[in-house]
């Protein structure tokens, strides 16, 4: 089978490898489809990648199908589609144990963030994985359904830590950077919460997402000051949520919030934000750093999924496109969630 790995910094391949076998409670899944994420550019192309020494395959945003039970895996599984839920803890830890592994105790010290970062993900023919961490996702669109596993999930979290801040009349939230994970926040923000939401990011097409997304309005971020005060009738925003997470987003939100209103912070663009008093940020602000989500957040955004309410912008590659596929992200020309398609046409034919 093919996997797609990091070889060396800034670089993945693909390569090839044996088909792995389901050990005692483990599934081996064929993919049916993988999400390309920002995550995957620091792993490869920053330090973040020799955090864990050991080779392993890109991939934490999985859809498949169950082909293979390893001892005491549920034979119901077998045929059934379902996705990932992939972050990793110790198992043990109250947080573990709580279904919180994202905020595993031992976070610091595991071999892995996840599945995909650090031990192998789902950017190969096949994935084995243990049982407890599939999600039933059948008749859902596999890439639609990987993308909810990490830029869905991810964007549920951040919105879920904020609904005392947002369940108020004529709430105002605001999404910084309209990527993979920013589109998918706005139509959450709209299907669970009344708030208005505007739409932030510098590149028109994302500012069109967001409008096709279900954004009240959506601009660039050197007019985004002016189009919230207009909104929030002066106040400013309630929430915003940063998926970017550089110094000139952490400073916008900032600028955006109103009193007693929440910074979000999701991406990891390197920002660093004064946390002085009083300025910059205003009276009675909450910051978080909200780090993916818990399992029964997943299974919640796979129901918010089937409903229909979300749109999304999913594009399909080849498993062996993704070279080309990181250098367009890297490049910020992917517009929404690009996935890898093992069984795609052009996979098949140069597979
Ligand atoms: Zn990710
Ligand atoms: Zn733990």
């Amino acid at each position: 089978m093919r996997a797609v790995r990091r070889i060396a910094e800034g670089r993945v391949e693909l390569v090839e490898f044996g088909v792995p076998e389901p050990g005692p409670g483990q599934v081996r899944l064929e993919v049916l489809a993988a999400g390309v994420c920002h995550s995957d550019l620091h792993v490869v192309d920053t330090a973040v990648g020799d955090r864990w020494p050991r080779p392993f395959t890109l991939g934490h945003e999985v859809c498949g199908r169950v082909t293979a039970l390893g001892p005491g895996a549920d034979p119901a599984l077998l045929g059934r589609q379902v996705v990932v839920y992939a972050p990793w803890g110790c198992g043990v830890c109250p947080r573990c144990l709580q279904g919180r592994v994202n905020y595993c105790d031992a976070r610091r010290t595991l071999p892995a963030a996840g599945v995909g970062l650090g031990v192998d993900g789902g950017m190969a023919d096949a994935l084995v994985i243990d049982a407890w961490r599939l999600v039933a996702a059948d008749g859902l669109d596999p890439g639609f359904a990987a993308a909810l596993t990490d830029a869905g999930l991810t964007s549920f979290h951040a919105v879920a830590g904020s609904r005392d801040r947002l369940d108020v009349p004529d709430a105002v939230a605001v999404v910084i950077g309209v990527g993979g994970l920013g589109h998918l926040a706005i139509g959450i923000l709209r299907e669970l919460t009344a708030a208005q939401v505007i739409g932030v990011d510098s590149r028109p097409s994302a500012v069109d997402l967001a409008l096709a997304c279900g954004a009240t309005a959506a601009t660039a971020p050197d007019t985004a000051g002016e189009l919230v005060r207009e909104i929030s009738k002066g106040r400013g925003a309630d929430v915003v949520i940063d998926f970017v997470g550089a110094a000139a987003t952490e400073e916008l939100g900032a600028t955006l919030l109103r009193t007693a209103g929440d910074l979000v912070i999701v991406g990891s663009g390197g920002g660093a934000l004064a946390m002085t008093k009083p300025d910059p940020l205003p009276a009675g602000a909450r910051v978080s750093l909200p780090f993916w989500g818990t399992r029964p957040e997943l299974a919640q955004v796979v129901e918010l999924g089937r409903g229909g309410g979300l749109t999304t912008q999913v594009t399909a590659f080849g498993l062996d496109e993704a070279p080309r596929v990181f250098d367009a992200l890297r490049a910020r020309r992917v517009v929404g969630r690009a996935v890898l398609v093992p069984a795609s046409p052009l996979s098949r034919r140069s597979g």
